[in-house]
């Protein structure tokens, strides 16, 4: 059977990463998409694993060639991008696809793919919240937590064209949220 797409979305520190990383263990044959990037490989990352590396003239011509469901230049000549071609052989290999990209990102997804993906927005409880988590993490430093926070506040306004919010309050209930809305979803 043909795989099926989720698609999780939320401001940075929301506790995205963690409800994902809960379901994955969940055997529910969820694969990460593969995005495809003209940044440059960080660390140990290989082509084809974590992204498809390519050249910006390469990434233009998959655009002029209508080969994105979605794009975005985030810099100049930063770019990130969806493949058709990729989605479907993943879902033709039967693998249920988790997009974990922007909310604009999200949105657009969702709007080609319409009822064979579900997508679900991770809300913090509040921005002060928010702040606490980026803090804690001790991942970022001070000024780049604030354009997080700065990006948070359109990225929330956001959260009504996702087909569900889940409000990452307590992570256990919402761990048990989206696992049932995942679970019904797949079924
Ligand atoms: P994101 O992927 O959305 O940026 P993370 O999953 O990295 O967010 O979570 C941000 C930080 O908040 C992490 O340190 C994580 O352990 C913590 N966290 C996640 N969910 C909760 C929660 N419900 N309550 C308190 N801390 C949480
Ligand atoms: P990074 O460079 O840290 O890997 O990713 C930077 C940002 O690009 C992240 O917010 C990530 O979610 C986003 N991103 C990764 N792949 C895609 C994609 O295919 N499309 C869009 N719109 N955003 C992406």
């Amino acid at each position: 059977m043909k795989g099926k797409l989720l698609i999780f979305a939320a401001p940075s520190g929301s506790g995205k990463s963690t409800l994902v990383q809960y379901l994955m263990d969940k055997g529910l044959n969820l694969h990460f998409s593969i995005s495809t990037t003209t940044r440059q490989p960080r660390g140990t990352e290989q082509n084809g694993v974590e992204y498809y590396f390519i050249t910006p003239k390469e990434f233009r011509q998959h655009i002029a060639n209508d080969d994105f469901v979605e794009y975005e230049e985030v810099y100049a000549d930063r770019f990130y991008g969806t493949l058709k071609s990729e989605v479907e052989r993943q879902r033709e290999e039967g693998q249920n696809i988790i997009f974990d990209v922007d909310v604009n990102g999200g949105k657009n997804i969702k709007k080609h793919y319409g009822e064979e993906a579900k997508s679900i927005f991770i809300m913090p409880p509040s921005i002060e919240e928010l702040r606490n988590r980026l803090v804690k993490r001790a991942t970022d430093a001070p000024e780049v937590i604030e354009q997080r926070i700065a990006r948070a506040e359109y990225e929330i306004s956001q959260a009504k064209y996702f087909d569900h919010i889940v409000i990452n309050d307590d992570l256990e209930t919402a761990k048990q949220e989206v696992l049932q809305i995942v679970a019904d979803f797949l079924r």
